[in-house]
């Protein structure tokens, strides 16, 4: 098979980077996670070495030539501007004093002396689950997606792209204060989260959420109960297991937090009517009969208006261990073909010959390269229809 270029997708995480190849025809040319160690608790120097072992793991897993790598897409944790930046004020995953204000999307470039896009982690994801989707569609539609994970991540797609922000903060959609009016029980305490706002979507779904907030309250509900007798952080990430053996404290948390994504898929309805509603998380990787109801609770709790439940679903993100490096390879490949088209019309303006424009530009395409490549994993537009779900219509819900 011929490839004339491809794109080098990078995750980079607190203990790893995860890295793969996307080929100019969308096909990923690995299935599985290439990862090395992130060394991002050594600081930038260190962190950027990895990076750029990572890429070269990725090159010789599948035997592409560096000549054919046009454009690497990284992500990383927040927060960060929305040009990598990482925060001045510092990171969870960027504790080293090196990385503060330090541009790792700009670092990278320059040792590459490749064209580097960069995203968070959760907007990453979302590209990838959108891609996965809507495929060949991508640049037509829209989505939000919400990863439950430590925190609550995600992103906001519009017409096939990650919407920033002016300051890069587009999307958070953890932050987002929720109503918590039935949702809480009485007595409930008013969940907090890090971020210093009381009662948004994180501070109930996430696995932090769940550490600080729900499990406390609940195990004064469930006096004797065996997670009572942990230390808390130990006890909130046993949850999802008691939850699917079918424990009633377990599912009584897991209710809120599928309400508090329902509500908070709800206010994205109102504001964005995206085509799609992403849920992503450990929750999609459970026990089939407990996602499913988890899922049913989600769906409840969106409420559309009857044009929407026609026009939109709800999805679970899939492969979510690889969807971070592959929604970068995403995001640059995306950025090629727009820069390949901004070059061409410029082009069709110009009076001068096409190859004035042929030299060193991003987006043209280079002498062909002959690479075997597999295709692997999920493609474009693959996501199967027991993936998705339809909305319970508006006023079914009311009546509920
Ligand atoms: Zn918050």
């Amino acid at each position: 098979m011929l490839v004339d270029w491809v794109v080098v997708g990078l995750d980079n995480g607190g203990t790893t980077n995860n890295g793969t190849i996307l080929d100019s025809g969308g096909r990923f040319l690995l299935d599985r996670l290439a990862e090395v160690p992130s060394d991002v608790r050594e600081g930038p120097d260190k962190a950027i070495e990895s990076l750029l072992v990572s890429v070269e793991q990725v090159l010789k897993l599948t035997g592409v030539p560096i000549a054919a790598v046009k454009a690497v897409g990284l992500d990383t944790p927040g927060p960060a501007s929305g040009d990598g930046v990482i925060s001045s004020k510092g990171a969870t995953n960027f504790g080293h004093a090196g990385w503060r204000g330090f541009d790792i999307r700009g670092a990278l470039a320059g040792r590459l002396g490749l064209p580097v896009i960069y995203n968070n982690d959760g907007n990453s994801a979302a590209l990838y689950a959108h891609h996965v989707r809507f495929g060949a569609e991508s640049g037509q539609r829209s989505s939000v997606a919400a990863i439950v994970g430590t925190g609550l991540g995600g992103g906001i797609i519009q017409a096939g792209q990650v919407v920033k922000g002016a300051a890069g903060m587009a999307g958070e959609l953890g932050h987002v204060p929720i109503p918590l009016d039935g949702l809480l029980a009485i007595g409930q305490p008013m969940p907090a989260c890090n971020c210093g706002v009381s009662g948004d979507a994180e501070s109930v779904a996430s696995l932090t959420g769940i550490q600080n907030n729900l499990l406390p309250y609940w195990l004064t509900r469930y006096q004797g109960h065996e997670l009572s007798g942990l230390p808390i952080g130990k006890a909130a990430k046993l949850v999802r297991k008691y939850a699917e053996d079918g424990d009633e404290m377990a599912l009584a948390i897991f209710r809120q937090q599928a309400m508090a994504i329902g509500r908070l898929f709800t206010i994205a309805a109102n504001f964005l009517d995206p085509d799609a509603y992403f849920l992503g998380g450990g929750v999609v990787e459970a026990a089939s009969h407990f996602r499913d109801r988890y899922f049913a609770e989600v769906r409840a709790n969106t409420v559309l208006r009857d044009e929407q439940v026609r026009a939109a679903e709800i999805s679970l993100v899939p492969d979510l261990d690889m969807a971070g490096a592959r929604g970068s390879a995403y995001a640059a490949r995306d950025w090629l073909i727009d820069q390949g088209q901004q070059v061409t019309r410029g082009a069709s303006l110009s009076s001068g010959r096409r190859d004035d424009h042929d030299h060193g530009e991003a987006g043209r395409l280079i002498a062909l390269v002959v690479i075997p490549v597999r295709a692997a994993g999920r493609e474009a537009g693959t996501l199967t229809g027991a993936d998705r779900m339809a909305f319970a219509r508006h006023r079914q819900r009311q009546g509920a």
